[in-house]
């Protein structure tokens, strides 16, 4: 049997969500069609409201409604000093830890030239910028302990030669092979306390 076409259309949109193939998106649609009209309307409105109004800070690359994000224009944050971290999730966890007093560079990916993400895809022309213009005093590099978060941590410590930006490294506690999304407030507390300056 077939769908009638405008189920099949509303399955297939939701098999672009990360870890949904066409079994849950067919239990999902069918729930919504059945069961809960008003939330697949609202599902519906968030949806197109996110998307068209959802941009990138064009400072720090993290979610911003504006131009720049709360984060970057906050005059009570120290803004030459930079954590560079791989995803808005990432910004979240140290965020939720309440120390930190920086900005934050979020280059949504790590450099992964199998897969094609080159330095342009993850923003770091425009973290380049940034480290020439002279406004950045300290790096936090917080990329990680997977193989793709060390290679982009390297990859911006090159950068940085020949300027006099200090560059620190979060390790301590975050767990090796680990995102820091999935470390605890305590511990990356602790692990940006415990920055180590790196060695170039
Ligand atoms: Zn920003």
């Amino acid at each position: 049997m077939k769908h009638a076409p405008l189920v099949q259309q509303l399955i297939t949109a939701f098999t672009c969500l990360p870890g949904v193939g066409p079994r849950s998106a067919q239990r999902m649609a069918y729930s919504l069609l059945e069961r809960n009209r008003e939330g697949g309307l609202q599902l519906a409105e968030a949806l197109t409201g996110a998307m068209e109004g959802v941009q990138q800070c064009r400072r720090c690359r993290n979610f911003a409604e504006d131009d720049l994000c709360p984060v970057c224009t906050d005059e009570r944050r120290d803004q030459a000093l930079v954590c560079v971290v791989a995803s808005p999730a990432d910004v979240l966890a140290i965020e939720q830890a309440g120390e930190y007093r920086g900005r934050y560079f979020v280059l949504m990916g790590h450099l992964s030239p199998i897969d094609g993400i080159g330095p342009r895809q993850i923003g770091l022309d425009l973290l380049e910028q940034q480290i020439q213009s002279g406004e950045i005093s300290e790096i936090i590099l917080a990329t990680g302990t997977t193989v793709e978060g060390e290679a982009t941590a390297h990859y911006i410590l090159d950068m940085v030669e020949g300027t006099p930006i200090v560059v620190t490294r979060i390790a301590q506690g975050v767990p090796m092979g680990g995102d820091l999304e999935f470390v605890d407030g305590a511990t990356l507390a602790h692990a940006l306390r415990g920055r180590r300056q790196l060695e170039r």
